[in-house]
């Protein structure tokens, strides 16, 4: 993983700016891992995935994360910290693409790992279940009762349910949930934690910035923007406090 540098950020915000979150997650793996091919960063499991997006976020926005939340039952907001280490979730398969059995019900599954690919082909549905219904299906290599195939269409709603906890085991930084507590009226809930939009808000937000000032600088001093951002932080910020 190579670091970002201030350009870099700025290049990758424009182009995700207009991209599903899919492909903003993989723009911003492409910028940090430009040895790789997209379909091979595409091919990761969603837990590689997002363990890869939450080791890059730690290195450009630190290892502190501030987020909000609303209370479900009295609509309070509530803002927590919470770091990045305590987000990573068990380990990480080491062969997203490897052939994996689960059997259930006089059911043999073969299965993989749900990738970004997959994810991409599940259309975005209302319902959470019906998608990872969809999901596990499409990951189902090959299923066999008694020795006889079953085609993944035909497997029985349990049969799908008990794929997709054993693909969150397999892959458990696909799903992180944080346990909050509302401070008003101590109700207590989970809340899906999706690296994604956190990363992608904070970096718009940092971004946003940057280019501030840029045009503060270039305003004062007429310089251009690649020597502005290729100034350390440090003397960016010694220059902005000379001329406010
Ligand atoms: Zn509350």
């Amino acid at each position: 993983m190579r670091p970002l540098s201030a350009n870099d950020l700025i290049r990758v915000w424009e182009i995700g700016e207009d991209q599903h979150p899919l492909d903003r997650a993989l723009t911003l793996l492409a910028a940090a891992y430009p040895e790789l091919e997209w379909e091979d960063l595409a091919a990761l499991s969603v837990g590689q995935r997002d363990a890869e997006l939450l080791t890059l976020r730690e290195r450009i926005c630190g290892p502190k994360l501030n987020g909000f939340a609303q209370c479900p039952q009295c609509t309070e907001c509530l803002e927590f910290e919470v770091a990045v280490a305590d987000l990573r979730v068990g380990t990480e398969p080491d062969e997203a693409e490897e052939e994996r059995e689960l059997v259930t019900d006089g059911l043999v599954l073969r299965f993989r790992l749900p990738s970004s690919r997959d994810l991409a082909a599940v259309p975005d549905c209302q319902d959470p279940a019906a998608a990872r219904g969809l999901l596990a299906q499409r990951c189902v290599l090959r299923a066999s009762r008694d020795g006889a195939p079953v085609a993944a269409s035909e497997l029985p709603a349990e049969a799908m349910a008990g794929l997709a906890r054993r693909m969150a085991e397999c892959d458990p930084q696909a799903e992180v949930l944080l346990d909050l507590r509302c401070p008003t009226c101590e109700h207590c809930w989970q809340a899906l934690f999706d690296i994604v939009a956190f990363f992608w808000a904070e970096l718009a937000a940092q971004v946003k910035r940057l280019l501030r000032e840029v045009h503060t600088l270039a305003r004062a001093y007429s310089w251009r923007e690649a020597d502005i951002l290729a100034m350390s932080a440090r003397r960016r910020q010694f220059y902005l406090e000379m001329i406010t």
